[in-house]
């Protein structure tokens, strides 16, 4: 068993947090350490350390996440600019090891355009 991250242990509540939105599969909530005015974070109730630990099995999940990305987004009237960002690895920067989408907004989209 991969060892508990610290997602875990507020998804379980043991650690308190900033929820924007949760539901039997994925909770979403306000980044403790944000990097932009907006910076969420959704995570699978699932602890999928990494996206290229997901399998075929996941697929219905990842589809989940990214369909309630948007709702959150336009729910919180950012629809029309935010960015979402996944790390990949410790060499992509994730620090981490519970898979996991960062939602940011309200930034300088142009002073920071990677692709
Ligand atoms: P990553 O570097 O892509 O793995 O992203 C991990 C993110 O989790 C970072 O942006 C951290 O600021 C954030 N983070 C770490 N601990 C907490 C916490 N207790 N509550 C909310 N966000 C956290």
């Amino acid at each position: 068993m991969p060892e508990e991250t610290i997602f875990t242990k507020i998804i379980n509540g043991d650690i308190p947090s900033k929820k924007v939105f949760e539901d039997d599969q994925c909770i979403c909530i306000h980044d403790v350490s944000p990097q932009a005015p907006v910076h969420l974070l959704m995570i699978p109730r699932k602890p999928i350390p990494r996206l290229v630990d997901a399998s075929p099995e996941d697929k219905a999940l990842l589809g989940h996440l990214m369909i309630k990305i948007g709702e959150v987004a336009r729910d919180l009237g950012i629809g029309d600019a935010f960015r979402v960002i996944m790390n990949n690895g410790a060499n992509a920067g994730q620090t981490v090891f519970h898979l996991h989408f960062h939602i940011v907004a309200g930034a300088n989209f142009d002073e920071h355009k990677m692709v």
